[in-house]
């Protein structure tokens, strides 16, 4: 049975009760994301993140928070500047306040807590921040033609001439 979403979880009593959420979140209160997205904070954040996580402990016996989130983010074609429908799933494992020495020890990142409470919205941010390409494009190449027709013409000149080097030996000769 899992519990609906809240913002604040307080870890100890989570992790002893091993809760268990599940939930939607509107992308628009994901507000350190919109400026990534096509047009700004447009209409463009209509859409949900689907979420859904446990808070258990790990194999050296830290607080970690495990789950899936699962969205749709509408991202700016570096190519031809227009929306693209970005689908995405994340599998996450977190441990929370986790010391230095542990994290070197474990493949597994670390959050760290309010005074013992994590906020949900923080940790998707950060993860979907994480995930989002630098440089979005459409896997279609020729989405923008104008783009392709610039990247022949720069081709051109980047070839070397090869008598060029047989050039410099003369005249340092
Ligand atoms: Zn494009």
């Amino acid at each position: 049975m899992r519990d609906k979403l809240r913002k604040r979880y307080q870890v100890q009593k989570e992790v002893t009760r091993n809760g268990c959420f599940e939930g939607e979140i509107p992308l628009a209160e994901a507000r350190r994301l919109a400026e990534l997205l096509h047009g700004g904070e447009s209409d463009s954040t209509d859409g949900q993140i689907a979420i859904r996580f446990e808070f258990l402990r790990n194999e050296y016996d830290i607080p970690t928070i495990k789950g899936r989130l699962e969205t749709s983010l509408e991202l700016e074609c570096q190519r031809c500047l227009r929306a693209m429908e970005w689908p995405l799933k994340l599998d996450f494992k977190l441990m929370i306040d986790a010391s230095d020495d542990i994290v070197g020890h474990s493949d597994e990142d670390t959050i760290y807590s309010h005074d013992g409470y994590i906020d949900i919205m923080e940790l998707i941010e950060d993860e979907l921040l994480l995930a989002i390409p630098l440089v979005a494009t459409h896997e279609d190449r020729a989405c923008n033609k104008n783009w392709q027709l610039a990247d022949k013409k720069s081709e051109t000149p980047a070839r070397e001439n090869p008598f060029a080097v047989l050039q410099q030996l003369k005249t340092t000769d």
